[in-house]
């Protein structure tokens, strides 16, 4: 048999790879499927994989339980009562797609494209898929949950670096041989910034980082809570839920002032050198001064001139330029006036001066000392980089927190050398003289794709861009992009810009329990005319469905799967019902019904031919070859690999990383990263504090569930049978709580219902509790927001209102509450 493929003491043996769907995370782990007569009987680890090298955590090894659970969803149904009444005709296959093909097919006719939208949830790896598909369709209007998930630090890192991936710590994850590749190098430091990845991603980046703890490496974590990770550290910083950006600057502030930063590449590979005319806050460009050209200016030491930098040669106008990185100038304009300018260091430097460690321990909650004893120590141990965890994502001032840990990493010498940052994703790293060039791949997985099939005039119709100058930007350079999900609900409601018509739910994630505002979801869920919902179990979105169609798990699909390292694949292992179908299959379907031009491949495996002709590989080949690791080469930017011109630099519109974000500034939006206070919190709403006392964050993760799904799973249940609010014992004494008792927490938005869990680890002034909960046990009575099913959802508490100027992401993170018990 073939490796991928074997017998072994009575046992079928199939490897494959967890991941994307199905109650797992988003992590490639390498994993051994033992099926007997055609059932999958267990799971194991696969120690051949590089990545995991034999651990699974617990959600992969549940996995039987959910490909057999009794309340999967085996058969397409058609509503035939009321919304939430539950009664249902189970239809065929064929009659579900045609009703669908149909209804869109009405819908495009008669209100245009764009009053279809879809939405994909946690992934369930169809990101890719399903920005297609919409795209295909003629619809801007695809969303997902990148507002709340990665989104921010991605834009963060576009906006700095260039690079569209979240920044990475080296845990020689892009070596083959791991650990033991000679030019690895272990990190000394690594900050693990409101993360628990031994939680969320157990037998990836958890496991990695206790790797890297067992080798030597210290940590320093930020985290409101004692987490086990902050218990090992060097510095556990005890945060202020929501004030990261604080923190980041102020740690800036000692790395700048204390000359703990990397000056040969300030000087040469960031834009502090270049001028900010004060008069108008922007980059002095050669037409201020000559009438022409957009070049920058920078302030030459040694000729004692102005000189500029060109930005499509990358280089100054002439040789031996020392261009000065702090000052204040006064330069002559075109038009004969004295304009004052300062180097963008100088003015990072005077933005800096707000952020004193005094200060940033007020507001942080954070003692000085610790913040600049950690701060000091994470700069004299280099090589280092930050594991930056969703709860920066989930706030509105993400992107500008992610900006500042960026900075904070990248100034202190740490990007893309050996045991620092990575730099990845990047077409050039796979250049062909360094063998198979994976560039070439068609698609990659959560990547959007075929942007390109949209037409020109259905862009500007994408719903809220208006609202969004970055990602609007972004349409006029013809790039792609998900939007975030609140836009979209609000339309639905509002019937504004237009009535969105219909709506496709795939992808696993409910949003009804993850999105921002429960209730503004539910009006969105109830109102619109078609609603198609793509899933594996029943759930309160289902049960507003008009179409529910039964999707298959992460072992009766086939993938192509390329986040990260390496290119592998994931396989149809079993077939547990002919009724169920991935996602994709679905896509395919309706894609060649209503756009047959788009959707040429007769069927999954020969999509994946396609995709993969490029590197001159098929997919049974891929299969074979079990994964592909395409070279890895650190310090890219040296060497004109980050770029598509093959000049060295990175791919920002200066060629220099940006600590003077030139697109931010193009829209007008601060172009240095900077602090917001949260819209409710003890210092910016104090009036609220007498009613609502205590500072609420949402999204604690659970080794047993990614997100909103796996409740239903017996041995996951078990582990975590209540959902769980975690409250300092001082706190519950005040309140006239204890451990054990169910208590409301209550916003000024809604409430939610959960069992106290008493915690010394974790601050008096906070309420930690876990997210995306929902009782698929109480389904089926009616109308799920009024039978008790979203009791203990926290999103009810979540506003829609207060969203980020970026990708409109909400606050989870830090809300005012007051808490008391609940009598039954
Ligand atoms: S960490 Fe767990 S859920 Fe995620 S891919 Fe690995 S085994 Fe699967």
């Amino acid at each position: 048999m073939s490796p991928w493929k074997w017998l072994e003491e009575g046992y079928t043996v199939i490897r494959t790879t967890c991941g994307s769907g199905s109650n797992t995370c988003y992590s490639t782990c390498g994993m051994l499927l033992y099926l007997k007569d055609g059932r999958l009987i267990k799971v194991e680890g696969d120690e051949t994989f590089p990545l995991n090298q034999g651990r699974l955590c617990v959600k992969a090894l549940a996995l039987p339980q959910l490909v057999y659970h009794p309340d999967r969803i085996l058969h397409p149904a058609k509503r035939i009562g009321e919304r939430g009444e539950g009664k249902w005709q189970i239809i065929s296959w064929e009659e579900a797609i045609e009703i669908i093909a149909e209804r869109l097919r009405e819908i495009m006719e008669k209100y245009g494209p764009e009053a279809i939208a879809t939405f994909s949830g946690g992934g369930r790896g169809l990101t890719t898929y399903l920005s297609y598909f919409t795209w295909s369709l003629g619809s801007p209007n695809w969303a997902t949950h990148l507002d709340l998930c990665l989104g921010p630090k991605i834009m963060a890192n576009l906006l700095t670096t260039g690079n569209g991936t979240e920044p990475w710590i080296d845990f020689a994850h892009q070596f083959p041989d791991r650990y033991k590749n000679p030019r690895w190098r272990r990190p000394s430091c690594v900050i693990v910034w409101g993360a628990n990845p031994i939680v969320s991603n157990f037998s990836y980046q958890g496991c990695w980082i206790v790797d890297l703890m067992k080798m030597g490496t210290k940590l320093i974590v930020i985290d409101p809570r004692l987490t086990w990770l902050a218990s090992k550290a060097e510095y556990w910083l005890q945060i202020r839920p929501g004030t990261d950006g604080a923190l980041a600057l102020g740690m800036l502030n000692i790395i700048v002032n204390e000359g703990l930063y990397d000056r040969e590449f300030v000087e040469k590979w960031t834009n502090a050198p270049f001028l900010v005319r004060m008069d108008n806050n922007k980059l002095l460009r050669e037409k201020d001064i000559t009438g022409k050209g957009e070049n920058f200016v920078v302030y030459d030491e040694i000729s004692k001139d102005y000189v500029t930098w060109d930005i499509y040669e990358l280089r100054y106008s002439k040789l031996n330029v020392k261009p000065a990185l702090e000052g204040t100038f006064k330069v002559r304009l075109a038009d004969g006036t004295l304009c004052e300018c300062k180097t963008v260091w100088q003015v990072f430097k005077d933005r800096l001066k707000d952020y004193i460690p005094e200060r940033v321990s007020e507001i942080t909650g954070i003692p000085a000392e610790k913040i600049i004893g950690a701060t000091r120590f994470f700069a004299n141990n280099r090589p280092g980089g930050a594991w930056i965890g969703v709860s920066v994502d989930q706030t509105t001032n993400g992107v500008e927190t992610a900006r500042a840990i960026i900075l904070l990493v990248i100034l202190t010498g740490n990007w893309d050398v050996p045991g620092g940052w990575t730099s990845e994703k990047k077409p050039c790293i796979f250049s062909p003289e360094w063998g198979l060039d994976v560039s070439k791949l068609v698609i990659s997985f959560d990547m959007v794709w075929g942007y390109e099939n949209l037409p020109p005039e259905q862009r500007p119709k994408a719903i809220g861009l208006d609202d969004l100058p970055l990602l609007k930007m972004w349409s006029w350079f013809g790039a792609g992009f998900p939007l975030p999900p609140s836009f979209i609900w609000k339309a639905i409601v509002s019937g504004k810009p237009y009535q969105i018509k219909a709506l496709l739910l795939f992808g696993g994630g409910i949003p009804l329990i993850a999105c921002a505002d429960s209730n503004l979801v539910y009006q969105a869920l109830k109102k619109v005319d078609f609603l198609v919902v793509a899933d594996l179990f029943p759930s309160p979105v289902t049960e507003l469905a008009d179409i529910v169609i039964p999707s298959a798990s992460i072992v009766e699909r086939d993938l192509l799967r390329s986040w990260y390292y390496p290119l592998t694949y994931q396989t149809k292992a079993l077939e547990v019902s002919s009724n169920a179908k991935w996602d994709l299959e679905i896509l395919l379907e309706l894609g060649k019904r209503l756009k047959p031009e788009r959707w040429p491949w007769r069927n999954i495996k020969e999509f994946f031919d396609w995709c993969l002709k490029p590197i001159g590989i098929t997919w049974d080949q891929l299969k074979e070859k079990g994964y592909i690791y395409p070279p890895y080469e650190y310090e890219k930017y040296k060497k004109g690999w980050e770029r598509f011109d093959g000049k060295p630099g990175f791919p920002t519109p200066s060629g220099k990383v940006e600590i003077w974000s030139i697109l931010r500034e193009r829209v007008g939006l601060d172009p240095l990263p900077h602090y917001e206070e949260p819209f409710e919190s003890p210092i910016s709403t104090p009036h609220l504090l007498k009613e609502y006392p205590l500072i609420l964050t949402i999204g604690g993760r659970l080794w047993g569930f990614f997100h909103s799904e796996g409740r239903q799973i017996p041995w996951l249940r078990e582990l975590h049978p209540d959902p769980i609010a975690e409250i300092n014992p001082e706190t519950a004494k005040k309140f006239g709580i204890k451990d054990g008792d169910w208590i409301f927490i209550e916003t000024r938005r809604g409430k939610f219902k959960m069992r106290a869990k008493l915690s010394l680890g974790i601050r008096p002034d906070v309420v930690r509790v876990e997210h995306n909960w929902w009782y698929p046990e109480r389904l089926g009575r009616g109308d799920p927001l009024f039978t008790g099913v979203l009791e203990p959802t926290a999103n009810f508490c979540v506003s829609s209102e207060h969203l980020g100027r970026e990708l409109a992401s909400p606050c989870m993170r830090a809300m005012l509450c007051k808490i008391y018990k609940a009598e039954s």
